[in-house]
This record gives structure tokens, sequence and C-alpha cells, in this order.
């Protein structure tokens, strides 16, 4: 499971008043895992800590713990109170919308993309490009993002933790028009049905997981998406860096450069980095390691220095799971 937990809150229509609570995690096939409900009597700060005491007794506090939300200031800081360990992203698809409202004199849908796509660039030279051409075409938007926002919160590139693909507290949202309806019931009638269907989604994804291969060491999205780069990867110009450390320099259609840590499972682009799975240059690299394991192993004379590649090759193959950055679904985790 990673670990990044996104948490919103959602007014109740009953008549009672009160909030519902969810936090919910991502699996690495990027399905909502849900963690916790619970309806709070306000957003206060009584309540809010209450919520993550009792999320602490399941979750434990870690410096590698991501809390994603909209800029709550009393939920921020019943977090910082409870997981002070943990670290804190501002919801870029929040964001977006009060940077709109600061753009003057343009398309504020067109400011919104713009801002959004600073949230997601890997490296800091996209960023700061981007950056610097977002401060000339919407000064005023720019004003409110470099006054009124932290970096370090909602851009991938300064980003102290892992968050792979979650940079938005919007998958709350689905959970809460499920249970849209719910949230006019009593509360009773209310949690049945949500623990209902929680129930259910877990059932079936149990299901599934039984269902698939056990020789699959891939997740189903990662399988796809590999699927899909495999066929330009191996077009790709690889030229090997250093035999050793499984480095390798891939030149890419446009011929832009690339240097590739099969071992650090790392490359240039950070895309592999953040995303947590291979890149299309680390695909690369893979495909061409993998063929020289196949000659080698049709050799007839095998020589000391090949003993050694196959002794390290050996090793490195036994890790394809991380190397292609993915979990069994099936082991639960
Ligand atoms: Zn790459």
């Amino acid at each position: 499971m990673r670990k990044v937990i996104v948490v919103d809150a959602t007014w109740l229509k009953n008549g009672y008043g009160g909030v519902l609570v969810f936090a919910k995690a991502q699996d690495p096939n990027q399905h909502d895992y849900p963690l916790a409900f619970a309806v709070l009597d306000g957003e206060n700060d009584a309540s809010w800590t209450w919520f993550f005491e009792m999320l602490k007794s399941v979750i434990p506090d870690s410096c590698e713990l991501v809390f994603m939300s909209d800029i709550n200031r009393i939920m921020i800081s019943a977090i910082v109170n409870v997981f002070s360990q943990a670290h804190h992203g501002h919801c870029l698809w929040h964001l977006k919308e009060n940077v709109k409202l600061h753009a003057c004199g343009v398309r504020k849908d067109i400011v919104g993309h713009r801002f959004m796509e600073l949230g997601r660039y890997y490296t800091v030279a996209d960023f700061n490009s981007a950056y610097d051409s977002f401060k000339i075409s919407y000064p005023s938007a720019y004003k409110y993002v470099e006054e009124q926002t932290e970096e370090d919160r909602w851009a991938r590139v300064f980003f102290q933790r892992d968050r792979y693909n979650l940079d938005t507290s919007n998958s709350v949202e689905s959970m809460k028009n499920i249970n849209k309806e719910a949230t006019t019931w009593a509360l009773i009638p209310m949690l049945d049905c949500i623990i209902g269907k929680f129930s259910d989604w877990f059932n079936q994804h149990w299901k599934d997981a039984v269902s698939g291969s056990i020789d699959s060491k891939l997740v189903p999205r990662v399988k796809n998406c590999l699927h899909e780069l495999w066929p330009v990867a191996q077009k790709l110009h690889v030229r090997k860096i250093d035999s050793y450390v499984f480095e390798y320099e891939i030149t890419d259609t446009e011929g832009k450069m690339f240097l590739v840590s099969l071992v650090e499972r790392s490359c240039t682009c950070k895309v592999w980095d953040y995303e947590k799975f291979s890149c299309l240059h680390g695909l690369a690299a893979y495909i061409s390691l993998a063929a020289t394991f196949i000659s080698m192993s049709c050799a007839q004379n095998t020589t000391g220095t090949e003993l050694g590649h196959l002794h390290i090759l050996g090793h490195f193959m036994l890790c394809p799971t991380s190397l292609l950055g993915m979990y069994r679904i099936t082991s639960g985790r």
C-alpha cells in the first residue's frame, strides 16, 4: 500500500449537522483503498484531533507518511499535532481553483490548466522554465502563487516525500458521491450503507486478486502501461555506460539522451523516480539487459568476467518486481 493518505470531509444533510470524513489510500494498481471514515460534530480542533488519533491507532506515525488534503487549517493543525513525523501536501485541484480566482484579464480555465501542469513537472529545469512563462503570461495569478502558497506542498519537483501520482484529494470525492444519498439519512442507516459498500468492494477485489494468474509479476495497470511502451522502447538506441551498476544511456526518438540506473531504479527524466515504475527509458535499458542475459546464457565459453556478470545479473534478475515497480495485488499489500 502506498503511504499517502487522502483525507476529505463533507457536510451531512440529515438535519443533525456534522461532517462525514473519509481517509483513503491507494494500491499500486491505483485503486482506492478506504482506510477509515467517521462522523464528526463539526470541523474543530477536538474533532479532527480525535479522528487522527483513532487513525494513528491503526496507522503508526512515520516520516514516510504523506497526508493530502485541501488547505483546511484546522485539519492540517490536527495532522501536525498527531502525526508529527508525517509530511503534508496541498491538493493541487483545490489550489487551482484559488489560483483561477486571482487571474485577471485572461481565460481562467487556461490559467488553472497551466497551474496544474506546473505541479506535475518531473524535473526542476522543466518546472523553472514553465514557471517563468507562467509569471509573464499571468502576473496576478503568479503573485498569488508566489505569496500565498508553498511550492514544496504542491509542486512534484519540490515535494519532500513519495506521493506517486497522488496530488489531489479529489479521489475522496468519488466516495462522497457514492454515499451522497446516504448523507441525507439518519446516522445508523447511513453508517450501515457505507459499511455495506466497502464490504462489497473488498469482496470483489479479493475475488479479482484470487482469479489472477500467480505467474504475473505486474499489477494490471503497470502491465498495460509497459505493454504500450514496449514497442517504442525496443527501438530506442541503448548504450551501456557501466556494466557493473547497470547504467545505460538511452536516446529517444527526438535525439534527447537520458541516463538510466537499473540498480537505483532511476532515470534522468525522473518519471521512474516519482511514479515508482519504469519509464520508457528504463524499459529500453531492461530490454537491452535481458537480451544480453539471453545471449550470455547461450555462450559456450564463459569467461571469468562473464561469470561475474552472470552472478550480478542472477542477483539482479531476482528483483524484477521492484525493477519494474510492481507489487502483487494478491499479496494484500
Ligand atoms: Zn526515463
